[in-house]
């Protein structure tokens, strides 16, 4: 075993302790979050038959604390759900929001959604794998890299096992689960790699679990080894810590990775039928519509992962090129069931991704399918994510945003937008270059994307700029909430390479919606010139 920093080596499962003894105690997870959830419903009947403003806030705190408590543990559709009711129960103890059926129909229906996604989620994972909840295995001889890892991990609240050899891997893969496998190939053969990854798949079970394979610089065998092995990347040595980090998340190493849909276009109900069962498994969720002088609405308002269209569409190829000419659904991978050999060419012709022939088995359907939308969620993911700090790009960030701004003009809530921009960054790369001023750059970008609550968004502006947005916070909670991060950020010790090391400051400006400003621009003009003010004020603050 390698000796890592106690804090380090964390271990998810304890080996030692029999299969049983997990199961109980996990069992004991999944449905004491569901007991929770239950009590809220209580607490909100209790609640609704005074609507005093006392017992909303009372709901508020319980629905407070079941969300962050479903947060923590990787449950994050009934996390959302419940955002939504404490945030209604939140408006109406501030007299923004009436007590009236309209409201708490919404409540009642985010309810039962916190309800439903606590069954689906708690329902398919094996109770032994829900304490194992974002833990990563790293089979890694050197001590160095072990540590690097587990530190880039830690950052990101990823509890990690570290084994020094093939034995202690198996023991450790033994009755645990992980979301996420790094091996270095440098540490054995690659017939021994090959075997030893096969071995740990294997109890690992099915559960989707992307392996990274690191090498110093990786040989033909390797690779080869690395693709028989079902390894998603591999990465040459040396290596940083957040980058693997960054690669594992995008290869989703989330414990419920979103449920892509399929737009299905047919007038057939029983294959319609069929197919949304077929591939209800796998994760993707399916809607149908028969109506393609719908299909820009019907597009818009599903935001699919994927189109198929039925064999029985006459002149598909034309519902092809219509969708390749939209400019926002021209990458949308389109899949089309065609009659014939000359049915497939006219297909490709008009941009169809799969032509696929109408005696096409079930598996083929599936696995090109499974092609498209990976190929489709990495894209995504790699253009929404600025690769050095790992948050939403600006154009990222902004769509978000607008969809939050009009979410919150919905519901009449508030939401504020905080600037933030590192203290004299150019001194920094002025006195310790530009690689340094990187690593400050990222450090600070980890730490925005591993505190605050999953609603809130984060994203980085530009150069040293970030941008938080909180919904349903006003100025003075979102500077509370900053100022603490903002604490963390100047108490980490940055090196500069020579004797002794540095600390960084952060100023920063908040503009709240909607008493600063209606829409994006206008906030982001206010919060750059509160930023100003603070800078000028002396740094290291945050001005609202
Ligand atoms: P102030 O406290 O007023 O914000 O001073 P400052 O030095 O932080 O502000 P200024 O805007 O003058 O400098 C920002 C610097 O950030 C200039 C630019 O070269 C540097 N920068 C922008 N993007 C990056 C990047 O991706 N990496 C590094 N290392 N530096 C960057
Ligand atoms: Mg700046
Ligand atoms: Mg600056």
């Amino acid at each position: 075993m390698v000796p890592v920093p106690a804090a380090l080596s964390v271990q998810p499962v304890e080996p030692s302790k029999g299969p049983q003894l997990e199961l109980r105690a996990l069992g004991h997870d999944a449905s004491s979050l569901d007991a929770a959830v239950r009590a809220l419903g209580v607490a909100l009947d209790a609640t609704r038959r005074t609507s005093a403003k006392e017992d909303l806030r009372v709901s508020q705190k319980v629905a407070h604390d079941l969300m962050i408590r479903a947060e923590q543990n990787a449950f994050t559709e009934v996390a959302n759900a419940v955002f939504h009711i404490e945030d209604a129960l939140a408006a109406m103890a501030d007299g923004e929001l009436q007590s009236n059926d309209a409201t708490w129909r919404q409540i009642d229906a985010a309810y039962r959604a916190a309800r439903a996604a606590c069954e689906l989620e708690a329902a398919p994972v094996p109770s032994s794998e829900a304490a194992a909840r974002r833990g990563i295995l790293l089979v890694i001889h050197d001590e160095g890299l072990a540590e690097e890892i587990a530190r880039a991990a830690a950052r990101r609240k990823f509890a990690v096992s570290i084994a020094g050899n093939a034995s202690e891997a198996l023991a450790m893969a033994t009755g645990a689960s992980f979301n996420g496998l790094v091996m270095d190939f440098d540490d054995d053969t690659p017939e021994a790699n090959r075997t030893l990854a096969s071995s740990l798949r294997e109890l690992l079970g099915s559960r989707h679990c992307p392996m990274i394979v690191v090498a110093k610089s990786p040989t033909y065998a390797q690779r080869l080894a690395a693709a028989e092995s079902r390894a998603a990347m591999v990465m040459p040595k040396p290596l940083a810590g957040d980058k693997l980090m960054a690669m594992l998340e995008s290869l989703d190493v989330r414990d419920r990775p979103e449920r892509p849909r399929l737009l299905f276009l047919s007038q057939d109900e029983v294959e319609a039928a069929r197919l949304s069962a077929l591939l209800a498994p796998l994760g993707v969720s399916m809607n149908t519509f028969d109506e393609r002088e719908q299909i820009v609405e019907t597009l818009d308002a599903t935001q699919p992962a994927a189109l198929l269209i039925d064999r029985n569409e006459d002149n598909s190829e034309h519902v092809c090129r219509l969708v390749r000419a939209i400019p926002r659904w021209r990458d949308l991978p389109i899949l089309v069931r065609v009659k014939g050999e000359s049915g497939r060419l006219v297909a490709y012709d008009a941009g169809a991704d799969d032509a696929l022939s109408e005696r096409c088995s079930d598996r083929e359907l599936i696995g090109r399918l499974r092609v498209r939308l990976e190929r489709t969620r990495v894209f995504r993911e790699q253009s929404n994510r600025d690769p050095l700090t790992g948050l939403l790009t600006r154009r990222a960030f902004t769509e978000s945003m607008q969809a939050r701004l009009a979410e919150a003009e919905r519901a009449k809530r508030h939401l504020s937008v905080c600037f933030l921009d590192i203290d004299r960054f150019k001194n920094i790369n002025d006195t310790y270059g530009h690689a340094v001023g990187d690593k400050v750059l990222a450090g600070f970008g980890a730490l925005l994307g591993s505190r605050f609550r999953l609603p809130d968004l984060r994203g980085r502006w530009g150069g040293e700029e970030f941008v938080v947005a909180f919904y349903g916070e006003w100025a003075e909670s979102a500077r509370e909430i900053l100022s603490r991060v903002m604490a963390e950020f100047s108490s980490m010790t940055f090196d500069g390479g020579g004797p002794g090391t540095f600390r960084v400051t952060v100023s920063g400006g908040i503009a709240t919606f909607p008493v600063d400003g209606q829409n994006l621009d206008d906030l982001v003009l206010i919060a750059d010139q509160r930023l100003y003010a603070a800078k000028l004020a002396g740094r290291d603050r945050i001005r609202i």
